[in-house]
């Protein structure tokens, strides 16, 4: 865990966050600035920076944790398809110095989304 990381502090239930499921080594949660309903991240539950930085078992269980996740997102909010993505690195936009993949729900009529 990383003192200042205000992702570690959700997986260790130090600060509030609207946890959907969790495996091993994943946790997911929404985002609490959502791009649309339903949008939610799944992280590590180590603190990790960048993709590079965990382990393959890690990034199996984070993926793993998305793979199982975005259908039941998607058919929660009723929509028609989702946009999964990871900001790797600050000049690719990411903020939040912990690993975290984007799962958006999309709709027919969202006009391009995120
Ligand atoms: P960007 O903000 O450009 O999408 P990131 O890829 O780093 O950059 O995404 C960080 C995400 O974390 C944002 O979608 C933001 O809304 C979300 N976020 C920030 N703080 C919290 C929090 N306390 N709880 C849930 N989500 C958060």
């Amino acid at each position: 865990m990383s003192e200042d990381c205000i992702f570690c502090a959700i997986v260790a239930g130090d600060i509030p966050g609207r946890i959907v499921d969790e495996n091993d080594d994943a946790v997911a949660f929404l985002d609490a600035n959502p791009m649309s309903p339903g949008h939610t991240l799944v992280v590590p539950k180590a603190h990790r920076t960048r993709l590079a930085d965990m382990s393959r078992e890690e990034s199996r269980h984070v993926f793993d944790l998305v793979h199982e996740l975005a259908p039941r997102v998607e058919d929660a909010v009723d929509a028609d398809a989702h946009t999964i993505a990871v900001n790797d690195g600050p000049d690719a936009g990411q903020e939040v110095p912990h690993v975290h993949v984007h799962v958006i729900p999309r709709f027919a009529d969202d006009d391009g989304g995120p």
